[in-house]
């Protein structure tokens, strides 16, 4: 958690310190976490049995909470209005309250941007989560794929079956000793059809990793979508 220097304090004057999820102005003790006191008891969080989903080459799937309302808009957020300290407050929830047994494995790594949207983005947030879960884990953490090719954003493509052919052959796996024999954890801020981690995790396989799980911090409820599930 931050520290309160004299700089965060002067920031603090132009920027009141917002919850990270509902975007409220913080009081008091608030500040220091990042959350309202609402936001603290009233997350959409999964329990144990709602957290895992089947997904094709994915050995497990797990997601933290559920992709609506508050958490949907921290998320965007996160990823479209520069806010990238938002990923140590998402980890801190993820360690808190996963069980160890969900993310088990012997490298994480996560589904990279494209050169062109890192560097318009300016930070890849799978890639923010991954290394901070990794480090609050006490985990190994590396990239293992790389996006040769820019698709067109998963979020703005249609059927289930437009996706996995958006996504066929976008990614190349990295370093492949790394990859050989080894449970990885693939790691995403959220999951929707699962095409894309179906897709890393074929890659990985393909270069002979034994499992590949995935952990993301969000999932979109695909009924809502009008989406059936796999
Ligand atoms: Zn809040």
């Amino acid at each position: 958690m931050e520290k309160n220097t004299l700089l965060n304090r002067v920031l603090g004057l132009f920027y009141p310190p917002r919850c990270v999820w509902c975007h409220c102005f913080l009081k008091g003790t608030e500040k220091r976490d990042r959350v309202c006191r609402t936001c603290k008891t009233s997350l959409p969080v999964f329990n144990r049995e709602e957290r895992p989903q089947v997904l094709p080459e994915l050995d497990s799937c797990i997601s933290l909470m559920e992709y609506t309302g508050k958490v949907r808009q921290s998320i965007l957020r996160y990823k479209f209005s520069g806010l990238s300290f938002y990923s140590s407050i998402y980890t801190d929830l993820m360690i808190s309250i996963l069980e160890k047994e969900e993310y088990a494995c012997d490298i994480v790594t996560w589904v990279p941007l494209s050169r062109k949207r890192l560097r318009s983005r300016g930070y890849d947030q799978a890639k923010l989560l991954a290394e901070g879960f990794a480090e609050k884990a006490g985990l190994d953490c590396e990239l293992l794929l790389k996006k040769i090719r820019n698709t067109a954003p998963q979020s703005g493509t249609g059927s289930r079956a437009e996706r996995k052919t958006n996504i066929r052959d976008a990614y190349i796996p990295l370093y492949e000793n790394k990859i050989v024999g080894k449970t990885i954890l693939l790691m995403d801020d959220i999951v929707t059809t699962g095409s894309t981690l179906s897709e890393c995790a074929r890659i990985l396989k393909d270069a002979g990793a034994k499992q590949v799980r995935a952990l993301t911090l969000a999932r979109t409820d695909l009924q809502t979508l009008g989406m059936e599930k796999p």
